[in-house]
């Protein structure tokens, strides 16, 4: 699956306006920077070297990532203190477990831990937002896998609104999710939906920050459409719908013209195999801009949420820790991917689960590598995120070195009186 151009889309499709474009962004690559003195010191010798040699490896890069996930975790924990279920994520154990596993993932490779609560905020942790991520991605690729083996055509539809640096995120997310839900009952929509043949939708808002505009909620609508649809009309028509439920909402619009020459945008993808490769050199089709749509790096002056927790950690942003918690406020109880009515049913896909059964869910096919006593997670704890991340690192490659190294933190833990500060 991929996006291109509709000059480059070709297959399936009418031609279309030239603005129809391709999907731009990319994959969240992960920060290439560790806290010193940490095991990270060895990652940030691998970034050095990647950076020297230009092209890091998937799996050094896929440790790069799970550092900056503790550390952007460890950024998290500190500015919403008040949330218990993102102070538990990745630190205690799960009630009823007798033991914390060290499992080999399946796809990357890496080790990970089991046996540990998760908080399952897909839009706000680091750790279980890309988990989630992760299988949204999955899902939404097999769903277009079926949609385009029947010949139909996805597209993603933007829907953006005129934003103002005084009004607070939550007041215009939830008046962008209203005009939206309110479209969706329009007999003028369901005319327009069954013209272009679009069966299925999945929508899910995207924020971004920015120092001049402050924040900038928009929607992404992946829509499943007929062979035939016309992307051009369809992005008009849609357009005039988009402006009138806006204003039916109390959404401010001083300029309507401007909302509807770019309030809808239609992007397009390939019907079937082929792939867009990104700027950043690796692919990144419609399902990732979808399923990743919170997470991906934002471009210019556009920071994601992803970018904000960030510079929180760098102080590199006035404000920052303030707006991203704005953020986090704002979204909380909001559903972020959302599948249309009965699509998942239709397209052959098994029954929806939260994000909490996401990020809680256990690979079963993932080999446990090394298991730890209750008594000794409580030791690594002790020992701080950087112990937390070297036993990892460790077992990455050996699974003895790892507990060898356990060992030696229990020996800390023992010599300190089992007490102090645990991360
Ligand atoms: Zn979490």
């Amino acid at each position: 699956m991929g996006l291109a151009t509709v000059e480059g889309a070709g297959r399936g499709t009418q031609a279309a306006a030239g603005r129809v474009s391709a999907v731009g962004g990319g994959p969240d690559r992960g920060g290439l920077e560790g806290p010193s003195g940490s095991p990270l010191g060895t990652i940030a010798g691998i970034a050095a070297r990647n950076s020297a040699d230009s092209v890091a490896t998937t799996r050094e890069m896929g440790k790069l990532a799970r550092a900056e996930r503790y550390e952007l975790q460890a950024v998290l924990r500190g500015l919403i203190s008040e949330n218990r279920r993102i102070q538990g994520c990745l630190r205690f154990p799960r009630g009823g477990v007798s033991e914390i596993q060290i499992h080999q993932s399946h796809n990357s490779g890496l080790a990970y831990y089991s046996g540990l609560q998760t908080c399952g905020l897909g839009g706000v942790c680091p750790a279980c937002g890309s988990k989630i991520a992760e299988h949204n991605c999955r899902e939404i690729q097999a769903a277009l896998d079926v949609w385009c083996g029947r010949g139909g055509v996805p597209a993603l539809l933007t829907l953006t609104m005129p934003h103002y640096r005084s009004q607070r995120l939550s007041d215009n997310l939830n008046a962008m999710l209203a005009a939206y839900r309110a479209l969706l009952g329009n007999g003028s929509y369901r005319l327009l939906r069954k013209h272009v043949k679009l069966d299925h939708s999945i929508r899910v808002p995207e924020i971004t920050y920015g120092p001049r505009n402050g924040f900038h909620p928009h929607l992404h609508i992946l829509g499943f459409f007929g062979a035939d649809f016309d992307a051009s009309a369809f992005e008009r028509q849609f357009a005039r719908l988009w402006l009138a439920n806006l204003q039916r909402h109390g959404v401010r619009i001083d300029d309507p013209a401007a909302v509807l020459l770019r309030g809808a945008r239609v992007q397009l993808g390939f019907t079937a195999g082929a792939e867009y490769v990104s700027k950043l050199g690796r692919s990144w089709g419609l399902a990732e801009e979808v399923a990743k749509a919170n997470r991906k790096k934002g471009r210019g002056e556009h920071y994601s949420p992803a970018d904000l927790l960030r510079h929180v950690r760098d102080d590199t942003l006035p404000g920052a820790q303030a707006v991203y918690r704005e953020y986090v406020a704002a979204i909380d109880g909001v559903h972020l991917l959302q599948w249309s009515r009965d699509m998942r049913n239709q397209l052959g896909l098994k029954a929806e689960k939260t994000d909490q059964a996401v990020a809680a869910g256990e690979d079963q096919a993932a080999a446990v590598l090394a298991r730890l006593t209750l008594y000794e997670w409580r030791a690594v704890r002790f020992g701080g995120r950087a112990a937390v991340l070297r036993v990892l690192h460790l077992a990455d490659d050996d699974a003895d070195g790892a507990l060898g190294y356990v060992g030696e933190l229990v020996r800390r833990y023992e010599l300190a009186g089992r007490g102090g500060v645990m991360c």
